[in-house]
């Protein structure tokens, strides 16, 4: 008989629980203790090689003691949008404060990066304009453009020569907005920025820089548009505070006018509570470090720069890279849970990533604070693992009987 009921879907979910049933479930881990590299979980202290702290800055005094005053000063949250009752000096000291790091004219704060995506991308364009995104561009540009009236194209990751084609056909009267990301997550590579806004200039299209992973790490922590010496060509970057700013936290930066205009129309900022002040002192405590302190980024680069070598020596064929992000492919989803899962219980804590997010691969990021010590149990871990035989089984194959 067919069934109306929504939930029946739920029943019949079973990728994760067969992952959970065969013990190779990698999601959800709870972990304990404030360190940035040492983590505890219940079956004991993990390396934490997965995290997006790239400056480690999350246990830092300074950073800490920040987010603690504030909730002194401000309490635990303003429970309010922005619009509302929830704005507070420090948001507006922050925006400040990015917009001069950055080299942007001006900044919107929203409570996180994903808002900052979904807000700025749906509330530009009309539904005559087009959108074009790099096929990779992260999930929260992807649903910005779901919440668009704007029509959607995607280009072929990097793929210059896609993206003129793309510009090309839009039709001659239609708003364009080309979106990539800076520094894609799920490898680490870069955008080729320089080429991107050649193209979006000779096609009159407005070009968004997602940074999420560019702040903090990049040209001394101005990301990738300073990497490549085009901060004034890019039209538009968005940032989080969750990855080098060790916290929760997103900001679009841009032109005067545009922030203004989105302040009053972006509606993931609209109707959803400011992020509260820990949040923003820990963000901004965390941004003045950086300033201060820019060997930071350079070590984030050089421990991960490290492990990658090294695992290519392991005969590991890690993904391309210029950040701190280390991507191992693997054959597959059940190949791939299992040697995450033999990394942890070697005590080192990596991301294992499987479609749909992107193909099967380990996910693993070094951070400033890793000390060479920590790298090389990361790297023996990994030798560890290198030749054991994961099992030949799909999860499809399991069922719960
Ligand atoms: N963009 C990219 C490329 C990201 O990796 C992330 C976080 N994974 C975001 C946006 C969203 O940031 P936030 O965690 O602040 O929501």
């Amino acid at each position: 008989m067919v069934t109306t009921d929504i939930f029946e879907r739920c029943q019949s979910y079973t990728e994760a629980r067969a992952a959970q049933a065969v013990g190779l479930y990698a999601y959800f881990t709870v972990f304990e203790g404030s360190d940035t590299t040492v983590a505890r979980t219940s079956a004991g202290d993990v390396l934490m090689c997965g995290s997006n702290n790239y400056l480690g800055l999350t246990s830092d005094p300074r950073v800490r003691a920040a987010a603690q005053m504030a909730v002194e000063e401000f309490g635990s949250s303003r429970t309010g949008s922005r619009l509302l009752n929830g704005n507070t000096s420090l948001h507006e000291e922050l925006e400040r404060e990015l917009a001069d790091f950055l080299g942007m004219p001006s900044a919107l704060l929203f409570p996180t990066g994903y808002q900052a995506n979904l807000g700025v991308i749906a509330s530009l364009l009309s539904r005559d304009d087009v959108v074009i995104i790099d096929r990779e561009a992260h999930a929260s540009v992807y649903d910005g453009c779901g919440l668009s009236p704007g029509r959607v194209r995607r280009f072929a990751h990097n793929d210059m020569e896609d993206l003129e084609r793309r510009l090309a056909n839009c039709p001659s009267d239609a708003g364009r907005l080309v979106v990539v990301d800076g520094v894609y997550s799920m490898a680490g590579d870069l955008c080729p920025l320089p080429e991107t806004v050649r193209l979006c200039q000779k096609y009159g299209a407005r070009l968004l820089v997602d940074d999420a992973h560019g702040l903090g790490v990049l040209a001394e922590g101005r990301g990738t548009s300073a990497h490549f010496g085009v901060t004034e060509q890019v039209d538009l970057i968005t940032v989080t505070f969750s990855k080098s700013l060790a916290s929760i936290g997103g900001a679009v930066l841009g032109p005067k006018h545009v922030i203004e205009y989105l302040r009053h129309h972006a509606r993931s900022l609209i109707f959803s509570a400011a992020a509260p002040p820990a949040s923003l002192a820990a963000a901004q405590a965390a941004l003045r470090i950086l300033r201060a302190e820019p060997w930071l980024c350079r070590q984030a680069l050089e421990n991960a720069s490290f492990v990658h070598r090294e695992l290519g020596a392991l005969g590991y064929e890690p993904l391309p890279s210029e950040t701190p992000i280390v991507c191992v492919p693997l054959d597959g989803v059940v190949p791939t849970l299992f040697t995450w899962h033999s990394l942890l219980e070697r005590g080192v804590y990596v991301n294992a990533v499987i479609p749909p997010a992107a193909s099967s691969r380990l996910r693993a990021s070094f951070t400033a604070a890793h000390t060479p010590e920590q790298l090389k149990t990361a790297v023996a871990a990994f030798a560890a693992v290198r030749d054991l035989t994961p099992p030949d089984w799909s999860l499809e194959d399991w069922s719960p009987e």
